[in-house]
Formats: C-alpha cells, structure tokens, sequence
C-alpha cells in the first residue's frame, strides 16, 4: 500500500476529548471516527487491525471444535419473552418497532437466537456437544458510553455458546473455552488473567472474566502474582481430552484472581504482601456456565440415550474485539505512540523514502516492497515528499513494527536503515539481509 494513495487521516492535535491514551492514539492515527455517541467507524488502518484481531480469535475458536456462523443483530421481541428478559433486560436495550408495529431490538446478546437455531434443528445427544460461535455487531444503550470503542454502544462481540446433555460435558465446553482464550490473548500479545466473576444478566454459576490488567481499567480486580509464571497452553492442546483440559483450568484456577463483585477479603489477606496484587483491569473476555437457564423456559431438549427427554446444559462465551484493540494499546504504547505487538500490526513494516523521486530511493524502495509483499508481508510504503520529521512521527504513532528507512545516500550503495519500532535500535544493511529479516 502506497502511502500517497491510501487513507489514514492522521491528527496533529491531541483530541480534546480523549481521557485515555489508546482513545487519543486511536484517534490520532486515523484509526477510527465517531459517528454519534458511542457509535464508531473504523477507518481503513483500524479495519486491518480488527480484522487480524478477529483472525486469531476464529482460529482459537476453530481449533477448540466451536463452529462459526452468523445472526442477524435485529432480533423479534418475542423470543426475549419467552426466556422471560425482555422485561429484565432494562434501558441498556435497544428497542425498535417495525411498520408493522412489531416489538424488535438490536440484540445485546444471543443466547435465546441461538437456543431457537438450536431446538429447530437438533433432537438427538448424538449431536452434542455443539459449540457455535459468530462475531456480530451489538448494541448495548451504555449509560456512560466512554474512552473510544473501550466502552461503546454498538460494539463487536465474538460470542459463542455450547450446548451439551450433562453438567459433565457442558463443564468440558466451558474448559475448552477457557483454554481457547488463553491461547487466543497470548497470540494477541496480551496477558489476561482469567478471574472469578459475577454472571450478571446472563444468569448462571459459574464463570470467568478474562482481564487485562490496567491503570484505566474499569475494573476492580483482586490477584495473586504468580499468573506471569503459568505456562500458555500449546497448539497441540488435544481438547478432546477431557482430564487434561481439567488440569489446565484447575493449575490456571488455582491462585487467587477475582473481581470486586467476588471479590473475598479474607482470602485475599491470607496471601503474602508481596504477591498481593489489588489493581485496575480491563474485561476483554467472559465465559459462562449457565445450564438450563434458556433450555427450560425456551424447550431446548434432546433425546438422551435413555431415550428420554432432556433439556440441554448451556455456557455462552463473549470475547470484544472492539474493546481489545484499545486494550492493547493500553498496554503497549510509548511517548511516541502505539507499538503493535506483531500478531496484530496494521502492517508488517514500513519502507519510508526519505526523497520521493531519486532515482536509487525509488529503486531501494521498489525492491524492499517488491519483495516484502512477495513474501506474503502487508506493507505500507511512506512515498509521501512531506518532511523528515513528519515522517518519522507517522511512522512512530501508527507503531508499525519494522521501518525500513530509505535515504539517498545509503541507496546510492544499495543499502537501508532498519529501525525497530520497540526498542529504537537502528541497524544499517544491505537491501537482502532486510528482506531476510522479515521473510
Ligand atoms: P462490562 O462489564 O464492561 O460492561 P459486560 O460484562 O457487560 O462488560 P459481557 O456481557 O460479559 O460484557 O460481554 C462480553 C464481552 O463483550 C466483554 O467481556 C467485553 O469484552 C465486550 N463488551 C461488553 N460491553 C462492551 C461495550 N460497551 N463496548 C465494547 N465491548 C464490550
Ligand atoms: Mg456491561
Ligand atoms: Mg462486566
Ligand atoms: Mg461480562
């Protein structure tokens, strides 16, 4: 991607607006523009971010047996009657009628959707365990819509829920879950501790938020240190084997981790000062074990092999992609801007042409993006005339992780300046051992 060409509506100022640094990065960077409150577009170099943060989560999804789908985000009130939280469910509800006059919402949630997919179609426990996932828009009518897509009103959900003919099994669809997540904010480059958590409005008993812990966080979280020394499951994880997903959830359950609502002091106190960790923390992740809390009041029931009725035992398991993307840069910015952790860059690197139109820059330049994009590498190619400084501070704020820095006298001898965006180490060397670098 030509930098001329492309479109990234940089900011110069800081926005006024912005309370929290991944909101006034986003902001800056052209990553995303409110439309109304709480309400966000994302422009082209935020839609690349999202777009491999939703990568990764369907491959830890897939891998852990869930299957995708997609529902629509326009929902007839009628099913929330029947599972009885039209009523319940309050102000955080979008509301719509159609021209019919029929009472229509734009779903908060899926749980009683999917129960109606769910008892449509399968009659059988030769069919479970199922798990079945979309990443759909939601809404939700925040009271206090805030810090850029952190906390806003219509927001991406990754939500999955399984469905089983036991406790026992739907206990195995939550462990699988839990080590999907795991593995899926490890490869974003982020450490989320998974915390015991109030069920809230999805009902039920038994749950985890996943946290990312943070200054600006939300949340009231409560931990043991020694989460940092747990070991992330391989991609080798068999999830069919159910003792030792058992055993991952127990070693991952085993310390202290809650948040305020579950949060017990006397526990709490009985761990040594010095691994005592009472912060702030950011939720990206919920997972739920509700069993026949939608099943009963909606007859979702499949044939046992008694040849009996039986209703199926629920979990439902949101992850944000919305919110996660602000979530890392939180956790991973400098003075500068937003270092992207590799998994999740808008691009793999950036070649910069420090003279548009001298004749060995364009010819270093062409080759670098040449063959970076020929290795499979997304690319963005700074070929703008604006000015040095300009630049440099582009590149810093979009926190691309490699920029190849093409000057004319280096590309008179063939060669470039490699920096890494992180550590701001800056290494020159000839056009081939930069490719090699990255492919
Ligand atoms: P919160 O406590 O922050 O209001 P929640 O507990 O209401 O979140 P869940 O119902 O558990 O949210 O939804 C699953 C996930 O969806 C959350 O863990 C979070 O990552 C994301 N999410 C929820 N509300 C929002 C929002 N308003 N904006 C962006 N992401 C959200
Ligand atoms: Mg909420
Ligand atoms: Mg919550
Ligand atoms: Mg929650």
């Amino acid at each position: 991607m030509r930098l001329s060409r492309y479109f990234m509506p940089i900011l110069k100022e800081n926005p006024k607006e912005a309370e929290i640094v991944s909101h006034r990065l986003m902001l800056r960077a052209g990553m995303i523009r409110q439309q109304s409150q709480g309400i966000y577009s994302w422009l082209p170099l935020g839609k690349r971010v999202l777009d491999k943060v939703n990568k990764i989560i369907r491959e830890e999804q897939n891998r852990a047996g869930a299957i995708e789908l997609s529902m629509p985000t326009l929902q007839s009130a009628e099913l929330w009657q029947e599972s009885g939280r039209y009523d319940d469910y309050g102000k955080e509800m979008l509301r719509i009628k159609d021209r019919q006059e029929r009472p229509m919402l734009y779903g908060p949630t899926n749980e009683e959707m999917i129960t109606d997919i769910f008892r449509a179609s399968v009659k059988s426990y030769k069919n479970l365990p199922l798990n079945l996932y979309h990443i759909q828009l939601k809404f939700r009518d925040e009271i206090r819509p805030r810090f850029g897509t952190m906390r806003s009103r219509e927001f991406l959900m990754k939500d999955a829920y399984s469905f089983d003919l036991t406790k026992e099994g739907a206990l195995h669809s939550y462990n699988k879950m839990f080590v999907a997540y795991l593995r899926t904010f490890a490869r974003l480059g982020v450490r989320a501790i998974p915390m015991r958590a109030d069920t809230g409005p999805i009902g039920g008993n038994h749950s985890h938020e996943f946290i990312i812990l943070a200054d600006t966080g939300e949340s009231e979280v409560f931990s043991h240190r020694s989460f940092t020394e747990f070991e992330i499951p391989s991609e080798n994880t068999d999830f069919d084997d159910v003792a030792g997903l058992q055993a991952i959830f127990d070693k991952w359950t085993s310390v202290y981790a809650a948040t305020s609502e579950m949060h017990d002091e006397a526990a709490f106190t009985a761990i040594p000062d010095a691994d005592r960790l009472s912060a702030r923390g950011i939720e990206v992740g919920h997972i739920f074990y509700f069993g026949t809390k939608y099943s009963e009041p909606m007859g979702a029931k499949v044939q046992g092999p008694d040849g009996k009725e039986h209703l199926v035992h629920m979990g439902s398991y949101g992850i944000g992609p919305t919110r996660l993307v602000p979530a890392i840069i939180e956790a991973s910015h400098d003075e500068n801007g937003i270092i992207w952790p590799a998994s999740v860059a808008p691009f793999d690197a950036m070649v910069i042409t420090m003279k548009a139109g001298d004749e060995a820059c364009d010819r270093v330049c062409d080759s670098l993006y040449a063959g970076l994009t020929k290795a499979g590498k997304d690319v963005l190619y700074d070929d703008t005339d604006d000015r040095a400084g300009t630049k440099f501070a582009t590149a810093d704020l979009i926190g691309v992780p490699v920029q190849m820095i093409v000057g004319p006298r280096s590309a008179a001898t063939g060669e470039v300046e490699v920096k890494d965006r992180k550590t701001g180490a800056r290494e020159t060397m000839t056009v081939e051992a930069a490719l090699n670098r990255l492919t």
